[in-house]
């Protein structure tokens, strides 16, 4: 009996070591909300796509782009109360800084604060800018109103040992691109890197994590320009960013 009830008890570790190798080893769930002012973002979802894919990390992708190309809109997306079921990470690479309708933005961050995890992308960082609540603020870790001329700008990794900044050459300069002023960092944010203002000498997060509710947040203010999405250190940045964001098991 006992000799049966070991041999049951080793099955039964067995079969869950193997559920969680398939876990581990199951395609990220990605929604990627795109569209907006500014940016070509066919061109930007194919390179997350690809650099994804060279990187060996299996992902199913739901892309949705709604809302135009101008500053303002509500996409029906966000509608659906459970816009966001489903997905290990939500990708948030819009670009609408006038929509400032508490309602309509609540929508979207809250099932954010109850788990659901992001990573958001440059102009995310100036979606509802004109909003008086700071939700969506909140939800990406920095809080950011402007930016500056596009140049190539030095990134120096701050947390050196965090795994999305493994193997960060110390050298590298940006591609062309914008940089995102910010003007306050929220307390749950670890700054991963950092860039340097041309104008005024100041230190602006680049890179960085969040915690907002019980979810994990990656966000980077680069990616303005297509060469920034040719560049392949910001693209495995990147990806680690939505691995990182995407849970634990993937880190
Ligand atoms: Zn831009």
């Amino acid at each position: 009996m006992k000799i049966l009830m070991t041999t049951l008890s080793v099955l039964a570790l067995s079969i869950m070591a193997a559920a969680h190798v398939q876990a581990a080893d199951a395609p990220i769930r990605i929604l990627l909300v795109t569209g907006g002012c500014c940016h070509d973002y066919d061109f930007q979802t194919k390179a997350m796509q690809k650099a994804l894919k060279d990187q060996g990390v299996a992902a199913e992708w739901k892309v949705v782009n709604e809302g135009g190309k101008g500053t303002q809109a509500e996409i029906p997306l966000y509608e659906n109360p459970e816009w966001a079921y489903g997905y290990d990470v939500v990708i948030h690479n819009e670009c609408f800084a006038n929509t400032t309708d508490p309602t309509y933005i609540r929508k979207i961050t809250g099932p954010h604060k109850a788990g659901v995890n992001a990573v958001v992308i440059h102009c995310a960082m100036h979606t509802y800018r004109a909003a008086d609540i700071d939700d969506w603020r909140e939800l990406l870790g920095v809080t950011s109103r402007h930016h500056e001329h596009q140049s190539e700008y030095p990134v120096k990794a701050v947390a050196k040992d965090h795994p999305i900044m493994k193997d960060f050459p110390a050298d590298y300069k940006s591609a062309k691109d914008e940089l995102y002023i910010i003007e306050k960092i929220w307390p749950n944010t670890e700054v991963l890197a950092t860039s340097i203002s041309e104008k005024t000498g100041k230190l602006n997060p680049v890179f960085w994590t969040n915690r907002y509710g019980k979810a994990r947040v990656f966000g980077t203010t680069y990616g303005h320009s297509s060469a920034t999405f040719d560049d392949p250190v910001f693209l495995r940045t990147l990806s680690r960013g939505i691995q990182w964001a995407a849970g634990d098991k993937r880190e």
